[in-house]
């Protein structure tokens, strides 16, 4: 607090910010935001103002700010072992025990976790153990691994690759050549109107198809995909979409790879969207909802069928040459125990199912029918809004209109918080899982007007 005055040039001097037009920050052309305190849904800045987080951070903060089950788990956890590391058989009770809760959650094949500390580790943990089974079962070219156009799958090196947004790409001399992209399943954003979903289905397999077979099936070790789209424009996946795809996968012999770092512990009103849309995964990614962000965790769930090779290659080859210093971190472990705890004690994953219903229909009700709103879609409390320039030709905007910005900035006057999505006019809504009926109203309700003074 006494430091106030000085903070926002502390900032723009010495802070290098993710995600941010660096130029224009230093400038002074974008905001400074400094966060205080949260409570639920709300989040309150350092002059009180407060903001209701339509989107929990980066859709991780599920169980609301200000629970104080998590915090104080977090401090007995630091009080009594703030550290001890997970090599060479070692752990805490909060590391084993988060690992039991984890696994009694997931898909009955699933076997082990390992925890990392982000969700972009988490999925370079996935690669590196795709590559390692194929070497072990002695298959030393099945390495590349199948990635959608819209993907998100983090920002370093390979998962940088596996995100299939360009601007992640763009100067930084990605993808690595062992990624290849395929069609995302984006209904609503079909070249040829005139598909049905089911023809679109179709046309996703066939494009899957023709990709394994230029490249040679004996040539690619996984198929990475969110269970509904998430930073490529929070989209649900057309119906069959799943069991299809993963037909072709299972004929191949790849494996796949479900990163529910978003979806995983409810955000689709299901334990795992692997639940919902009955995926049958080789790998599980989660990260954020692990911990509602209280501590960095991520973690990698390993199936029976992989972790059997897993063993089989240490075997051959000694202890396996993976693992960080902060992996299954204790504080991290502790929160995530509360964390899981919590959900299940306020019935969270059912709220999300129920509230998100609600939630859609609401901003259905606010901005369906205006004649810019392409499409108002969602599962569970992940939904979005696309906006068009016409509707019935289903004509995009400009992107130098920052039409889905300029809604988001309008909105934040409202003070709600919702996330202008990075390709596209889409404006996504990924709120706590605790929203009330009375929050969703207060979202839509503010959305209509938001809309109203961006596009009349
Ligand atoms: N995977 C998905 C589906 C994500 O949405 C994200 C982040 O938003 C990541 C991976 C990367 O996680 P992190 O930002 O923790 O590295």
């Amino acid at each position: 607090m006494l430091r106030n005055d000085q903070l926002d040039e502390w900032d723009r001097e010495n802070f290098f910010h993710p995600s941010t037009h660096l130029a224009e920050f230093a400038r002074g052309n974008v905001p400074n935001r400094v966060i205080k305190t949260g409570s639920g849904c709300h989040i309150t800045d350092r002059d009180g103002v407060k903001l209701l987080d339509a989107f929990a951070g980066l859709y991780c903060v599920n169980v609301g700010y200000g629970r104080p089950e998590i915090s104080d788990a977090i401090a007995e956890q630091a009080k009594e072992l703030a550290y001890y590391h997970a090599y060479v058989g070692h752990g805490t009770e909060a590391s084993i025990t988060l690992a039991k809760m984890v696994l009694d959650r997931a898909p009955g094949n699933m076997s082990k976790v390992y925890f990392g500390l982000s969700g972009s580790d988490a999925n370079e943990t996935n690669v590196k153990l795709v590559w390692y089974y194929n070497n072990i079962l002695g298959r030393p070219e099945k390495k590349k691994i199948i990635s959608r156009w819209r993907g998100y799958h983090g920002s370093g090196l390979m998962t940088g690759s596996l995100t299939g947004l360009e601007l992640f790409h763009k100067a930084f001399d990605l993808p690595l050549a062992q990624v290849i992209h395929t069609e995302a399943p984006y209904y609503y954003r079909r070249a040829d109107v005139s598909m049905s979903e089911e023809a679109f289905v179709q046309h996703c397999v066939d494009e899957l198809e023709a990709l394994i077979e230029r490249e040679g099936a004996d040539t690619i070790g996984a198929f990475i995909g969110e269970p509904a789209l998430g930073t490529g424009g929070l989209v649900p996946p057309p119906a069959g979409y799943w069991p299809a795809i993963q037909a072709v996968l299972k004929k191949h012999d790849i494996l796949l790879i479900a990163d529910e770092v978003v979806t995983g512990f409810g955000r689709l009103g299901s334990m795992f969207g692997s639940f919902h849309y009955g995926i049958e995964p080789d790998l599980i990614t989660i990260a954020k909802g692990l911990t509602s962000a209280y501590a960095p965790l991520s973690g990698t769930i390993v199936s029976d069928k992989m972790w059997k090779v897993l063993e089989e290659g240490t075997d051959k080859l000694g202890p396996i040459g993976h693992g960080w210093t902060y992996s299954a971190h204790p504080i991290g472990a502790a929160a995530g125990v509360a964390n899981l705890e919590l959900i299940d004690k306020l019935n969270l994953v059912e709220n999300a199912g129920t509230v998100g219903a609600y939630f859609k229909n609401a901003l259905n009700e606010a901005v369906g029918a205006h004649a810019n709103v392409g499409e108002v879609r969602g599962e569970g409390l992940l939904c979005a809004v696309e906006f068009v320039q016409d509707r019935d030709k289903r004509a995009f905007f400009d992107a130098s209109e920052k039409v889905g910005a300029r809604v988001a900035s309008a909105l934040l006057e409202e003070g709600v918080i919702a996330r202008a999505m990075p390709q596209g006019d889409i404006i996504g809504f990924a709120p706590p899982f605790c929203m009330t009926q009375a929050e969703a109203d207060e979202v839509a309700g503010k959305l209509g007007k938001a809309v109203k003074s961006v596009l009349g």
